[in-house]
């Protein structure tokens, strides 16, 4: 299954890949120095210097390095309020859904206004999302979120029942689904570039190879100590997401590194391109191990990714698992090979919500759930709008509440275990469909 130019790299790094450049010395003193060069980091740089407060990005890797350019580049208008690690659930019923919702649908607005305000070229399509059902009752549960969704995040939901699956792909697999229309897709490393292009434009430091080794109060502002030397600081943020580390252990603890998978195949025949997804929406299923997948901007190969293990495995290792994942809902992709394999961290939260908000002094923006194109890209905006003192709501993802467990330390030891409990379960609920 393997083409014979298979690249153990995201595919997306064919059109950008992350660079090293800016190795000049790092400014002395910002306003505000942040951590972490992803959407999350340079959307917050942006805005900060739009707002007239001059900032630094201090990236450990290359710009890009992160999730920001390995993602499945589906862009959902909300979030998803379901069962966090811990088993803890937000009342959909409830005015912090309502909010969260709210929230999420304002990130949508946000980043296409962005992508128009900057003339980011990034293939941003809004074509939708379908969302498989993998069970009759996993059906009904999303029947029952609809109107929710609708009214709190007008986010165009509907139903499709399984004997009108074949409208949105050529495959029998699920019970059916939910289409959220107000979704899109983009090149998210191209997106990436664009946001990189739009800060370095402005003049913004955006500093490789900086990583960040220890943060210390001095005096009224902050000394951050980097790889590259040391910048002061009046105020510091932190977007380290799926990569967040020792640096700050108070957030380490408070967001799970969970790796997800992806991998691209070779170019298909074009019939059967055009077959696979005839609305050319964004997919994903309501598996607890859950797979998205979608064909590539130029319609050519299908993306297909998902969570292919719950241990640290490789990309040769993970690319025939998501083949296997790829066939079993596309039978008539056996024999497709594959070209591109990869992976990247994602950033769960003990309550399966993104934050923001202050800890021990210092701002920071995490916990995408596998959701943060549009959604860290809101958090960065609205952290540097809190900054800069020009926000007059306090978003629904800003409260003191970012919840920890006394056995997590930031090793998530409990993965495997967790791993394989949800794919016993997943295969269960669908045995039992089939009785
Ligand atoms: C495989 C995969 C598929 C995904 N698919 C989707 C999708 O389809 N749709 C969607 O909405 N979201 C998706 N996501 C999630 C999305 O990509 C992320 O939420 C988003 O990119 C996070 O952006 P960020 O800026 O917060 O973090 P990142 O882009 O991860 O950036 C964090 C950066 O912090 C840096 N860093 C860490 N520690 C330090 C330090 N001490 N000093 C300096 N720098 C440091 C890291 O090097 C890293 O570059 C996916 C993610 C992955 C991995």
């Amino acid at each position: 299954m393997f083409h014979p130019d298979f690249q153990p790299k995201p595919y997306w790094w064919e059109r950008y890949t992350p660079t090293a450049v800016d190795l000049t010395d790092l400014p002395g003193h910002v306003r505000v120095a942040i951590v972490g060069g992803g959407y999350g980091g340079l959307s917050t740089a942006l805005e900060l210097n739009k707002n007239g407060m001059d900032c630094v990005v201090l990236e450990a890797a290359e710009p890009g390095y992160g999730a920001s350019t390995r993602s499945g580049g589906g862009v959902s208008g909300g979030v998803n309020i379901g069962k966090s690690f811990s088993g803890k659930t937000l009342d959909p019923a409830s005015d912090r859904a309502r909010g969260v919702l709210t929230d999420g649908s304002d990130a949508f607005a946000l980043i296409e206004r962005l992508i128009q305000e900057e003339g980011i070229d990034c293939y941003w399509k809004k074509n939708g999302r379908f969302v498989g059902a993998w069970t009759p009752k996993h059906f009904e549960a999303q029947s029952r979120k609809i109107a929710l969704l609708n009214d709190a995040a007008a986010s165009g939901a509907y139903m499709v029942p399984r004997e009108r699956l074949r409208e949105e792909m050529a495959s029998d697999y699920y019970y059916g689904g939910m289409v959220v229309e107000r979704s899109a897709s983009l090149h998210p490393a191209l997106y990436y570039k664009g946001l990189l292009d739009a800060c370095l434009r402005r003049g913004i430091p955006v500093c490789a190879k900086a990583g960040v080794k220890t943060i210390r109060q001095a005096g009224s502002g902050w000394e951050l100590a980097t790889t590259r030397g040391t910048v002061q600081a009046d105020q510091v943020v932190i977007a380290t997401n799926g990569y967040t580390g020792d640096v700050t252990p108070e957030l380490k603890r408070r967001v799970v590194p969970l790796a997800s998978h992806i991998i691209a195949t070779e170019e298909l025949p074009p019939d059967l391109a055009a077959s696979l997804i005839p609305k050319n929406r964004t997919l994903a299923d309501t598996r607890r191990v859950l797979t998205y997948y979608r064909m590539s901007p130029d319609g050519k190969r299908v993306i297909f990714g998902g969570r292919a293990r719950f241990t640290p495995v490789t990309p040769q290792q993970s690319a025939p698992i998501l083949h296997r994942f790829m066939t079993d809902r596309f039978p008539q992709l056996k024999g497709v090979r594959v070209t591109h394999a990869w992976t990247g961290n994602v950033a769960f939260t003990l309550d399966a919500l993104p934050h923001m908000g202050k800890q021990d002094g210092m701002h920071y923006l995490l916990g995408c759930n596998g959701s943060g194109v549009a959604m860290m890209t809101y958090l960065g905006w609205q952290t540097a709008r809190k900054i800069a003192g020009v926000t007059n709501r306090v978003s629904a993802f800003d409260t003191d509440d970012f919840p920890t467990h006394p056995l997590y330390n930031g090793n998530p030891w409990f993965l495997p275990a967790i791993g394989a409990w949800y794919r016993f379960r997943d295969d269960l609920d669908r045995a039992m469909a089939r009785v």
